[in-house]
């Protein structure tokens, strides 16, 4: 980065720094606090990669939201955003994929601290142990979570949800035979196995392109709460709750306390998820 941009940068993080809180209180008196829901993928200090952070790094970033908000679960943000009830800063917090060593360090930290958190598994990786293609065609086969860890994580508190059955990108051709296979047929499968209901959807990758109608349809008839993506946005109260928008937990300290801070410039480039829900879904009345 230049001299000039560094300059810059750090200017503008310690505006944010002084005018995100401020912001926030503002609208929380008015039961507005915009919610953003963090997403991580892998907490371990080994073969670091883009869906890394560190064990040291993610405990500052816990400590720093534990002090400064209010940590709470998918299902009361989906409240205050319904009921427009969101009197004071809050953030979720959320895992993708499944990876083993989650189980190490990030979700004892969460459960020791009593801090909710929703964990979105791959059906197919859990059931058969085989890592994500990626991570085997990088040469780091990362392991994956088994059956009765997930199992020994939802007793302990731990919300488990679906991220689909083979971790499919919605954004590639697909017709009904993979919707149906990868949430209809799968959110019982992840129920059985974990011998309670499956609440919550990601959908993998989670930018617009993945988000499609048929999709989060399904997600609704599959009798699931709600679905989340992950392309950078705030849950706003007043609008829809069915959508969870989703922040990464980005291991950059700086760009994470922007983005939980709330940094309202980023309430402009937001793109419109558009989808319709069944009209007798309890969501599709408040949309
Ligand atoms: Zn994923």
């Amino acid at each position: 980065m230049s001299p000039l941009k560094t300059i810059l940068r750090s200017a503008r993080s310690r505006v944010t720094q002084v005018l995100g809180p401020r912001r926030l209180a503002r609208l929380a008196a008015a039961g507005d606090a915009p919610i953003p829901v963090l997403f991580y993928h892998r907490v371990a200090d080994t073969h670091p990669n883009d869906w890394t952070i560190s064990s040291r790094d993610f405990e500052r970033q816990i400590d720093f939201l534990r002090h400064s908000f209010e940590v709470i679960g998918l299902d009361e943000v989906q409240r205050r955003v319904r009921e427009r009830d969101s009197r004071r800063p809050a953030v979720a917090i959320t895992f993708d994929d499944g990876y083993a060593e989650n189980c190490d360090f990030a979700l004892p930290l969460l459960l020791r601290h009593g801090l909710p958190c929703t964990y979105f598994v791959a059906l197919d990786h859990i059931e058969s142990g085989r890592p994500f293609p990626h991570d085997a065609a990088a040469g780091i086969p990362l392991p994956i979570n088994t059956a009765a860890e997930l199992r020994d994580l939802a007793n302990a508190g731990i919300e488990i949800g679906l991220h689909t059955r083979s971790h499919i990108d919605f954004s590639q051709p697909h017709g009904p035979a993979e919707i149906e296979r990868e949430i209809t047929t799968a959110t019982p499968e992840l129920s059985a196995i974990l011998g309670r209901p499956v609440r919550h959807f990601a959908f993998p990758y989670g930018l617009p392109q993945q988000l499609g109608k048929a999709a989060i349809r399904a997600v609704a008839a599959a009798g699931l709460d709600g679905f989340c993506s992950a392309f950078g946005a705030y849950n706003v109260p007043g609008r829809d709750a069915f959508h969870i928008r989703r922040v990464h937990g980005d291991p950059d300290f700086a760009r994470f306390r922007n983005w939980v801070q709330f940094d309202r410039r980023k309430l402009r480039h937001e793109p419109t998820i558009h989808y319709d829900l069944p009209r007798q879904h309890p969501s599709a009345a408040t949309r």
